[in-house]
């Protein structure tokens, strides 16, 4: 079975590129073939895996406005069982074109079918923002991965995020529940970040959704994507590493397979 989880948050700097980057790579070196399907026009989950954008000949852009099947978009990383559908500054322009079109909101989602079940994980990547592009995600994912930044003002913008997903579910008979939440750029040395876990924990009620893995701020995963690599390639035994590692089981467990 597929999964698509689109990696979402409308605030920016949160570790959504992070997070997709690297537990995409973690899944990919566990057996899993993954996809990563850049939606942002600035394509940092694209240099993120070494590929020059200016280079891209077919993206996700190309795919979406249908010019192109989205297999010609669809190509390998250089590490094995991964792939990607690239990004670069043409899919600014996606929002407004796409919404101009008849049931606008489904067209990710067709897009991607003919992907979709070639892997058993589908990441998609967004930019910062709640607009088309987002719930063109909402419709093509089977859920959503909130991560949340610990730092003052957290969970200021969750609230219209949470409705979003809400109004989807209720407008376009599209429900997409929360894979999870992710709390990233912890930092244990200060008591700001454990009040930001408290909160959490209080906001959603008990840690059912608050994924036990904690993401903690680790300068390796700041440096591999100038070095055009996954942290796990660039530094296998750091902490942003070990991290993401231990959030890739953590999925697959609440996905129900033994370990
Ligand atoms: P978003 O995609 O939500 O805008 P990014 O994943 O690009 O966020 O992260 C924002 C910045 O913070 C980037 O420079 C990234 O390298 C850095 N970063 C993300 N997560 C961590 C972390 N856990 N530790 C240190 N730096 C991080
Ligand atoms: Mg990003």
């Amino acid at each position: 079975m597929s999964e698509v989880i689109a990696v979402m948050n409308q605030k920016g700097g949160c570790g959504k590129t992070t997070t997709v980057v690297n537990t995409a790579t973690s899944l990919a070196v566990m057996g899993k073939s993954v996809l990563v399907v850049d939606m942002d026009p600035q394509a940092n989950a694209t240099t993120s895996f070494g590929i020059d954008k200016t280079k891209i000949e077919n993206t996700i852009y190309d795919a979406i406005i249908g010019d192109i099947n989205v297999k010609k978009a669809t190509i390998p990383t250089f590490i094995k069982n991964l792939f990607i559908i690239p990004s670069n500054i043409s899919l600014s322009g996606a929002g407004m074109e796409l919404s101009k079109r008849e049931n606008y909101h489904i067209i990710l989602k067709e897009t991607l079918k003919d992907v979709v079940p070639l892997f058993d994980y589908i990441f998609i990547d967004l930019p910062p923002s709640l607009g088309v592009i987002t719930v063109n995600a909402l419709v093509a994912s089977d859920s959503v991965l909130i991560p949340i930044q610990a730092e003052y003002y957290a969970l200021e913008g969750v609230a219209d995020l949470i409705n979003t997903i809400k109004l989807v579910e209720k407008r376009l008979r599209s429900p997409t529940p929360i894979k999870g939440i992710l709390l990233t750029l912890f930092d244990r040395r200060t008591r700001l970040s454990k009040d930001v876990y408290k909160e959490l924990k209080n906001y959603f009620g008990g840690t059912d959704l608050l994924f036990k893995t904690i993401i903690p701020r680790n300068i390796r995963l700041a440096e591999a994507p100038s070095f055009g690599k996954p942290c796990l390639i660039y530094d296998p035994d750091s902490t942003g590493t070990k991290a993401y590692l231990k959030l890739a089981k953590e999925i697959l467990k609440r996905d129900g397979e033994e370990l």
